[in-house]
């Protein structure tokens, strides 16, 4: 489905994927978990979802002739430390921007994690007192306008790396990867798990899954707390790349399914359910989530296991996302583990 798109390879190759037998047996032994490890995909800062979709935004950045990749994203975004990374590795500028999305206070939230990994590769941030959206924000407008003051040549990159017109190809290139796998482990997942905010890895999955009728076994669990605005974006972007794809069916608004039930309080703040799913999975399987995405997939996975959701038997893929440099940020909460 992606012959024709270039892509600028910035991860190792398919993402290993790996059993987790101590967390199923836990959890009853019915349904068997496994996770595919998108966070340990790069050697770029970490790695992390966003790189999958940079793959195929960074050919068009070169073509365009920019000198700078501009970005947006809370203090702690992933997407923005990912694409500082992309930068220094393509030798290019990076104008990130900040802004308060999470009402979160900890003593070292700007100083440490991710903001800090971004300041460290050069990149330029900004911090800005605005709250949580995942739509096109006026800062940053203004930082493409300052870079062009200044004489750059600016790349726009939009929360997430979700709504360019090739944030979906990425995700879409994971069901094919996907497919590979399954074919040479004689098996094929029943459900995919998946973390959604701003909408295109969800997205991607959507539209990869749908060319084996497998788009609603994907489980997008919200944890953006705006779920009818993310749940839009998602249809929304799918539609589009099942277009740019050529996919030849038509994705409608029931193949997104999103379920709203574990983001509380808010985006970025774990509740303690959070953090109980963060610490099981941490001690049966050494697998390190974060309070602000991963956790909360964890937990919706973890509950929907005990709620029966899944039919017994059932083969059940987490796409571990990344994003555990953010931890650090909310150390008072983890200071006895
Ligand atoms: C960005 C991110 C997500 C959400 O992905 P979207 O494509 O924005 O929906 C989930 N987990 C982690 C770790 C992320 O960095």
């Amino acid at each position: 489905m992606l012959q024709k798109f270039e892509r600028y390879p910035l991860t190792f190759g398919p993402t290993p994927i790996e059993k987790l037998a101590r967390l199923s047996a836990h959890l009853g032994g019915s349904i068997e978990l496994y996770a595919k490890r998108e966070d340990c995909n790069s050697g770029l800062a970490f790695g992390g979802n966003k790189l999958r979709k940079l793959e195929y935004i960074i050919p068009d950045a070169i073509a365009a002739g920019a000198d700078t990749l501009v970005t947006i994203g809370g203090v702690q975004s992933n997407h923005t430390r990912q694409v500082a990374a992309v930068a220094a590795k393509i030798g290019m500028k990076c104008r990130l921007v900040q802004e308060s999305w999470v009402p979160f206070q900890d003593a070292v939230y700007d100083r440490v994690g991710n903001i800090l990994m971004s300041r460290v590769m050069g990149a330029e941030v900004e911090l800005v007192d605005a709250g949580f959206d995942i739509g096109i924000r006026e800062s940053w407008e203004n930082a493409l306008e300052d870079v062009k003051d200044r004489g750059g040549v600016p790349y726009p990159i939009p929360a997430g790396a979700s709504v360019h017109k090739f944030g979906g190809l990425g995700f879409v290139g994971f069901a094919e990867e996907l497919r590979a796998q399954e074919a040479e482990l004689g098996f094929r997942f029943d459900f995919i798990v998946v973390c959604t905010v701003t909408g295109s890895t969800h997205a991607g999955m959507v539209v990869g899954f749908a060319k084996d009728g497998r788009a609603r076994k994907v489980i997008g669990i919200d944890a953006s707390g705006t779920p009818d605005q993310t749940h839009a974006q998602v249809l929304d972007i799918a539609q589009r790349t099942a277009e740019l794809v050529k996919l030849g069916k038509s994705i409608v608004a029931d193949d997104i399914v999103l379920v709203r039930d574990y983001a509380y309080p808010v985006y970025g703040v774990p509740s303690e359910e959070t953090n109980e799913a963060i610490r099981l999975c941490a001690r049966l399987e050494g697998m390190m989530t974060d309070p602000v995405y991963e956790g909360k997939s964890m937990q919706g996975m973890i509950d929907l296991v005990r709620k029966e959701y899944f039919p017994a038997g059932s083969k059940v893929l987490y796409a571990h996302l990344g994003g555990v440099p953010a931890i650090n940020a909310y150390s008072y909460i983890y200071r006895n583990g």
